[in-house]
């Protein structure tokens, strides 16, 4: 069943057939194709989950009021991250220690490199996180991946890099309380608008109020078989 809903949602990506169902584990995962492969070698404990409500990230506008302080997580569930409020989050953080080689997720071009503008992370004050921002071509359409809080950096704008291909190691820099990576994907859509998504999907059993969100966009399960990291 959920192999043919996202067939059915994802018709404007022919290539979606080469997908099947994201649950963890199940048989359907034989079909899957998947286009990423883990950001890092081993496991890493997941501190905090993308959130389907609304994630635009835990600094947006619209995060303050409108949103609940809880992450939706991709299997459906309310969850709340052990330090508190929780809401908006739009990506995956991974406690990643400090100089952990982080790795491309799939063939792809350097497209941002650099230390973020500064801004103002409560009582630390000004800060800038090193980030590493990664296009990839894939049957699946044009994905971004951006990684965050980065120690060094090892590459640099228009650098091809290879999947599995070191692009930095992890650190605290910018707005973190301890070394983790902060990884999100986007997808460029036929607009050419850039929409964030969760690259484990969505297996709720309502529908998934980030794809019907105007500002959204579907998620789907991007990982190779067996290549995902820890996702709960
Ligand atoms: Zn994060």
């Amino acid at each position: 069943m959920c192999f043919l809903r996202k067939i059915l949602l994802l018709t404007t990506l022919p290539a979606m057939i080469l997908m099947g169902c994201s649950g963890g584990g199940s048989d359907e995962n034989a079909s899957d194709a998947g286009v990423f492969s883990r950001p890092f070698a081993g496991e890493y404990s997941n501190s905090w989950s993308f959130d389907h409500d609304l994630p635009l990230g835990y600094f947006n506008e619209s995060c303050k009021e409108e949103a609940q302080p809880h992450v939706l997580t991709w299997e459906g569930e309310m969850e709340k991250a052990g330090w508190g409020d929780s809401r908006c989050h739009n990506g995956y953080d991974w406690l990643t220690p400090e100089g952990t080689p982080l790795l491309a997720v799939a063939d792809g071009e350097v497209i941002f490199a650099d230390a973020e503008p500064p801004f103002k992370c409560g009582a630390r004050g000004m800060v800038s996180a090193l980030i590493v921002s990664l296009r990839h071509d894939t049957v699946l359409g044009v994905l971004e991946t951006v990684y965050i809080h980065l120690s060094r950096i090892d590459v640099a704008v228009g650098d091809r890099v290879k999947e599995g291909e070191q692009i930095g190691l992890s650190g605290s820099t910018g707005c973190s309380s301890g070394p983790h990576l902060h990884f999100s994907v986007y997808r460029r859509m036929a607009d050419g608008t850039r929409r964030v998504v969760d690259p484990f999907g969505w297996e709720g059993e309502s529908d998934d109020p980030w794809a019907v969100h105007p500002m959204g966009a579907e998620s789907i399960w991007l990982w190779r078989p067996g290549a995902e990291p820890n996702g709960y």
